[in-house]
């Protein structure tokens, strides 16, 4: 599979905000991904913003998987490592660390899929190791019950 995207020069812009109301609200970041093939300047190159999370699943997902599809992930990731080594701003950086993080499957409830590489939600009360998301498991064994 080649990767098209490593022809596009994208990046990430970072921009801070303060959360609304409230005393559970604090500083955000926010990243806007932006095409510096489209242009220089900001605004002017903004693709879409990155996502806290990525969902490849959902119908009508954010608009970074509608542009990237099934690269999101690996596009996430990387625009997310190369700013963490650009990044000079402590704050900016901790953020992109934890984003990195989210990007990551937890152990216990999420899988990735051995066939197409989805993250999925394994239900552990099926009582063995799901290695396949629930579409490519019924592409592979059909309408088959498993439980
Ligand atoms: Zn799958």
């Amino acid at each position: 599979m080649s990767l098209v995207w490593f022809s596009l020069r994208l990046l990430l812009q970072s921009s801070e905000r303060w959360g609304g109301k409230g005393s559970s609200s604090g500083k955000c970041f926010s990243f806007a991904v932006v095409d510096l093939d489209k242009n220089e300047e900001y605004p002017l190159n903004f693709v879409c913003m990155l996502p806290l999370q990525l969902s490849l699943d959902r119908k009508g997902g954010s608009a970074f998987v509608k542009a990237f599809g099934d690269q999101s992930f690996a596009v996430a990731k990387q625009l997310l490592l190369e700013s963490l080594d650009r990044e000079t701003n402590a704050e900016v950086k901790t953020e992109i660390e934890r984003r990195l993080k989210l990007l990551e499957p937890k152990p216990d409830f999420e899988k990735r899929c051995l066939i197409c590489g989805k993250i999925f939600q394994a239900k552990p009360k099926h009582g063995f190791k799901q290695r396949y998301c629930p579409e490519c498991v019924t592409k592979k064994f059909g309408n088959r019950k498993y439980s």
